[in-house]
């Protein structure tokens, strides 16, 4: 709510006709008003002749992509958008074979699909980014592909999500953004999907710039979730983001999501819970907790741990679907740990219990340095940051399996999130940052990963008035800081966190690149796998690692069979080498896995009769 009313009175967006000439009047007739207003205004019975039916409606969604400080929807992740969209459609009585719903890589490799832009009566483009960041999965809109859609676009053309913060140039960091309609009719300035209810609602007269609440989310992500299914990546390789609450009680200057509120409003476990089993009905199996400033605040007064609540949503959802494939989290505040230290390991050993390895609690420390904390509200200090990622290691990071089974990435580790650019920053500011990450690694922890970033800086927001000019300024010592990072404390951490041998199940082939395949497995930061040789995209396998870069490793398929393995697979296990792969491939067949060093971590030997 304090983002609406921060804003009230504000127009950045025109909210006009295309045609430029024709001023709409619904958005600004119905402009601060609430849904019960805009019921009552509309009425709750049918639809006088001059308005239109939402049974007659054709729809199409358009999803752009989001990526906020807790909320992603790049694939393999869905956001919450288009399906609270597609629920709020539902709801307001749109019949749900007349929902179109395209991702803009599925609109830019068939170009078939842009009919049903061109068709609908209504078109919902939802994306943004508030967040800078390098994609595998998918390539989020540009402005001028959004502003092609609404060109596009026969009827009327509805623009939401956190584009409304503002755009730039380029989905980048470090740059200017600025708030642009983008040629859209409406821009939903509160909630997409409650403008949408709105819209259609009342006959396609307008809307009124308001957030919706946690009963009409209730309903929405269960009627909307049969939307993934329009999804390329479904069933197989998607994974939901799962909202259970959005605001945040502290004020980091770059921060967008206070803009949602200053209390954390959550959801039940039940209505998260029903919305998962609704998602699992649909084909989901993989879900990420993201949605939300620090899951570990989850359900209690907005900043300490509750961990009975936490129970509840992670056993109902294991419950709810019992054969998941991921549950996994993002965003923890390391301040709710260091605070309430007990209440705190108790919820990590609850979600630990329950996720699947390789989790990650995204801590946003932003900055080891001081002045940089005094500067922009940031509410963690290096210390306390320090402490939380001791406890997290404690308390979540062991290893599933028994001792002889071959290692797994542990359940739950932290991940440290950096921000440059910010107010006060400076030369030492690099080093801090730097020595706080050495601290870390020499004390021997283990974190998940370090995303080091330059800010974006959003109206709003503290931020806006320092805009990119200090990210800018320090663009080229932020390069080889960067570099550093990557290669004295990335690579080490990537070695202690999989040694060779650690499995990572059911990898995802995504792409070739110079004789390789690349891959990842769904969950919340994956690693980047690559293996010898060009394997058929689209499928899963275990793979063993073998090797380490900065960010990604090195692996063969597991385990290996050394009676089919290339030359190129058995020389990258560790110990083998070019001479004994050699050997090995001349010796076939082998009746049980040769006593070369390193190579019964990784192999087995099969025959035409199957396994040994
Ligand atoms: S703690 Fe700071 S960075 Fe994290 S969500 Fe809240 S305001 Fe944003």
């Amino acid at each position: 709510m304090v983002w609406v009313s921060a804003t009230a009175g504000e127009r950045p967006w025109p909210n006009a006709r295309r045609s430029g000439d024709v001023e709409t009047p619904g958005a600004s007739a119905l402009a601060g008003r609430d849904r019960s207003d805009a019921a009552s205004f509309y009425g709750s019975g049918g639809y006088p002749g001059s308005m239109t039916d939402p049974a007659e409606l054709d729809v199409t969604i358009v999803d752009g992509y989001v990526d906020e400080p807790a909320h992603f929807g790049v694939p393999p992740y869905v956001s919450t958008y288009p399906r609270y969209v597609a629920g709020a459609l539902v709801d307001a009585g749109v019949p749900r074979e007349r929902i179109t719903y395209h991702t803009i890589d599925a609109l830019r490799d068939e170009r078939n699909r842009w009919r049903t832009v061109e068709d609908a009566d209504l078109l919902i483009y939802v994306g943004g980014m508030t967040v800078p960041g390098k994609y595998v999965g998918g390539t989020p809109a540009e402005p001028d592909e959004v502003r092609e859609l609404a060109w596009t676009a026969d009827g009327t053309t509805v623009l939401g999500g956190p584009v409304r913060f503002g755009v730039g140039e380029e989905n980048a960091g470090g740059i200017e953004t600025e708030r642009d309609d983008l040629d859209f009719d409406f821009v939903a300035k509160g909630d997409v999907e409650a403008a949408v209810y709105d819209l259609v609602h009342g006959g396609m007269e307008g809307f009124g710039d308001r957030m919706r609440d946690n009963d009409e989310i209730a309903r929405w992500a269960r009627a909307g979730a049969f939307v993934i299914e329009q999804h390329p990546n479904h069933p197989e390789y998607l994974i939901a983001e799962m909202e259970t609450s959005r605001g945040c009680p502290y004020r980091c200057s770059f921060c967008t999501e206070p803009l949602y509120g200053a209390d954390p409003s959550f959801r039940t476990p039940e209505a998260v819970v029903g919305e998962v089993a609704a998602l699992a009905d649909h084909g989901a199996r993989h879900f990420r907790l993201g949605r939300q400033a620090d899951i570990l605040a989850y359900g209690g007064d907005g900043e300490a741990p509750n961990p009975e609540a936490l129970r509840a949503l992670y056993g109902g959802i294991r419950e709810a679907v019992p054969d998941l494939g991921t549950l996994h989290l993002d965003n923890m505040n390391p301040v709710t740990i260091v605070r309430w230290p007990e209440k705190a390991r108790e919820g990590i050993r609850v979600i630990a219990e329950h996720n699947t390895p390789g989790d990650t609690a995204a801590f946003g420390l932003e900055s080891a340095d001081p002045v940089v904390q005094e500067q922009n509200n940031l509410n963690v200090t290096a210390e306390e940051c320090f402490r939380a990622v001791e406890i997290v290691n404690e308390e979540g990071g062991w290893r599933p399996g028994d001792e002889a089974d071959p290692p797994r990435l542990p359940k739950l580790l932290p991940g440290i999130n950096l921000v440059h650019g910010l107010q006060g920053e400076r030369a030492e500011t690099f080093e801090h940052n730097r020595r706080f990450l050495e601290r870390l690694y020499d004390a021997g922890l283990l974190v998940r990963r370090i995303n080091v970033r330059q800010v974006m800086a959003f109206a709003g927001t503290d931020m806006s008035e320092t805009g990119a000019a200090l990210a800018d300024a320090h663009k080229r010592e932020f390069k080889r800081y960067k570099r550093e990072i990557r290669e004295e404390i990335d690579n080490p951490m990537l070695q202690r966190l999989a040694p060779p041998g650690t499995v990572l199940e059911d990898v995802h082939l995504e792409y070739h690149r110079d004789g390789r395949t690349f891959g990842r497995q769904l969950g919340t930061y994956p690693l980047l796998v690559g293996i010898p040789g060009e394997r058929p995209l689209g499928h899963t396998i275990d793979v063993a690692v073998t090797d380490h870069g900065y960010r990604s490793v090195s692996g063969v398929p597991y385990p290996l069979d050394v009676n089919a393995a290339s030359m190129a697979e058995l020389t990258a296990v560790p110990g083998v080498g070019r001479d004994r792969a050699g050997d090995l491939l001349v010796d076939r067949p082998h009746e049980s896995v040769p006593d070369v060093a390193g190579l019964r971590r990784f192999a087995t030997a099969r025959t035409v009769g199957g396994d040994d």
